[in-house]
Parts: C-alpha cells; sequence; structure tokens
C-alpha cells in the first residue's frame, strides 16, 4: 500500500500563525521530514514521531527520502518555513516524483498521462500541498500595509539561480514601480549583493523611499525597523530577515509602512 506526502507549509514560525490544515496534516503525517529550524519550529505539535530532519542544502535528498518513505506506505509531512510553494519544497517534491512515476502530458491535454517507466508507485495526486503563511505576509502584517498594490518578490541566493537573471529581474521591478519583497538577503558567505540590489533600485526610486527590515517575523527575535532606501544598509540584515521596498508612493506614518491603493478619501 502506498502512502501520502503532505508539502506543509509551517508559516513563519509561530504556533498561532500555522494554518488548522497545516496542524490536522502534521498529526495525520506518520513522519516529518525537514530541515532542523523548520522541525524544531514545530516540535511542540508532532511530539513523539518519527523526524528525519537534514542540513539547509541538502533538499534534494530530504525530498528524495520522503518520497521513499511515501512509497513504502507511509504518510510523510515535508515541512517548509512559510508557504511551501515559495522558495520551499513543493516543487522539488513535483519534480522529483514527476519523473519518476507518472506525469501529466502537457503536449495533449492535462488530464492524459505518459509513464516515465521508472517507479510508477507514486504519482502527482499522492501530494497534497498545503499552504502557509509567507514571509512577505508576515513582514508585511508587522509593517503595516506596504503590498498593497503591485509587487514582486526577488530572492538574492544566486545557488540556484543566475546572479545576472537576479539582477535583471532586480531592476526590472524597480523600472517598473512594483513594491519589492526581498528573500535570502544576505548569508554568511554572500554579503555583496544586497548592496548591489539597493544600487539597482536607487537607479529608479528615490533615497527616502521606505523600506522594511523585517527579522523573525511573527518568530522569537522579531525585529522590526523601519529606514529608508538611502539607509538600509546601516542596518542588521542577514538571512533571517525580508525587506520590504516601497514604490514611488509608500510612506510611513505613526511608524508603519503603507502603500495607498488608490482609493480617494476625504472627498464627498
Ligand atoms: N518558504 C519560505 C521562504 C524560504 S526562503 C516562505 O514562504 O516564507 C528563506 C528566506 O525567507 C529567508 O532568508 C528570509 O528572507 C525569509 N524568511 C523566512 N521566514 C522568515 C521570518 N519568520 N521572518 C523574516 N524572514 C523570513
Amino acid at each position: 500500500m502506498k502512502g501520502k506526502i503532505f508539502v506543509v507549509g509551517i508559516g513563519p514560525g509561530s504556533a498561532e500563525h500555522l494554518t488548522q490544515r497545516a496542524r490536522t496534516a502534521l498529526y495525520e503525517a506518520d513522519v516529518i521530514v525537514g530541515y532542523k529550524t523548520y522541525v524544531n519550529l514545530i516540535k511542540c505539535i508532532v511530539g513523539g514521531k518519527e523526524i528525519v530532519s537534514t542540513g539547509m542544502t541538502e533538499e534534494v535528498e530530504r525530498c528524495k527520502a520522503a518520497i521513499e518513505l511515501a512509497e513504502n506506505g507511509k504518510k510523510v509531512a515535508v515541512i517548509s518555513s512559510g508557504d511551501a510553494g515559495i522558495y520551499g519544497m513543493a516543487g522539488l517534491i513535483y519534480e522529483l516524483v514527476a519523473n519518476k512515476g507518472t506525469v501529466p502530458d502537457l503536449r495533449t491535454s492535462p488530464r492524459s498521462v505518459v509513464e516515465s517507466g521508472l517507479s510508477p508507485t507514486l504519482t502527482v495526486h499522492d501530494i497534497e500541498i498545503i499552504p502557509g503563511v509567507s514571509a512577505l505576509n508576515a513582514a508585511a502584517a508587522v509593517l503595516g500595509a506596504p503590498l498593497m498594490h503591485d509587487f514582486a518578490a526577488i530572492s538574492l541566493s544566486d545557488l540556484l539561480t543566475p546572479w545576472e537573471v537576479i539582477q535583471k529581474r532586480i531592476e526590472s521591478a524597480a523600472m517598473a514601480d512594483f513594491v519589492i519583497c526581498i528573500y535570502n538577503p544576505k548569508s554568511s558567505g554572500r554579503v555583496e549583493q544586497i548592496r548591489i540590489a539597493r544600487d539597482l533600485i536607487s537607479r529608479h526610486r528615490k533615497p527616502d523611499t521606505p523600506v522594511g527590515i523585517v527579522k523573525n517575523a511573527m518568530r522569537d527575535g522579531q525585529k522590526v525597523l523601519l529606514t529608508t532606501l538611502s539607509d538600509m544598509l546601516n542596518h542588521d540584515i542577514d538571512m533571517l530577515t525580508t525587506i520590504i521596498i516601497g514604490n514611488s508612493t509608500t510612506y510611513m506614518v505613526d511608524s508603519v509602512m503603507v502603500t495607498p491603493r488608490g482609493y480617494k478619501i476625504g472627498e464627498e
């Protein structure tokens, strides 16, 4: 009998921001698979369950382990912080399962399938993706309402994406006046990218553009800072931080960051 894979977005960290469906899936699962730090965030919920946890850069091994467990009949919860479909594990699980078993044949119709001839036990239909509150939602909420208009999410991690592509996206988003949410802004080995990103954005936005820097949003150690594009690099930024850079209309009022949607107020 084959099992099932839940790909669970556990939200930003605090138990209150875990969705009800994520919670029931974690209860339903026989095994929890995830990066150590994230497993620790939900330890109180998963109690004595079997846990497969690995380091940050072992995503492929982690997902393969989850698929193997599910093929052996286990219900497996693969966890990502925030939303599993946003720089998380959801896509990788699909890619691995699709290459192993039955995959939709997109050239004909979404309903017809092709067999890859490998191990057809687990299919994409045995995967359930459970959404979570992403870092951008959590960061926006603690800053005020900065995402009221069109925005772009950009990760500065160049492990899987060429830096030239990332730079092009940053400048295009800045040029098009999107509010910009920056994920993975800085790590110990990657310190220059955030400076380059800031400089690219500065070509199209004023120095006093509001910027929100949020570390550990909605979990222990939360730090919220409102600053400006010209000043943002003078503050603590690391891998636990999400940065939201306002568009040309974003403003700060009473220590909150607001991007107007365009409603007319104060007019009859
Ligand atoms: N799937 C996750 C993102 C994983 S990428 C999500 O949807 O949120 C990892 C990056 O997410 C971090 O480098 C950081 O930029 C951001 N991040 C994740 N959790 C965060 C939190 N609680 N507070 C601030 N930023 C966070």
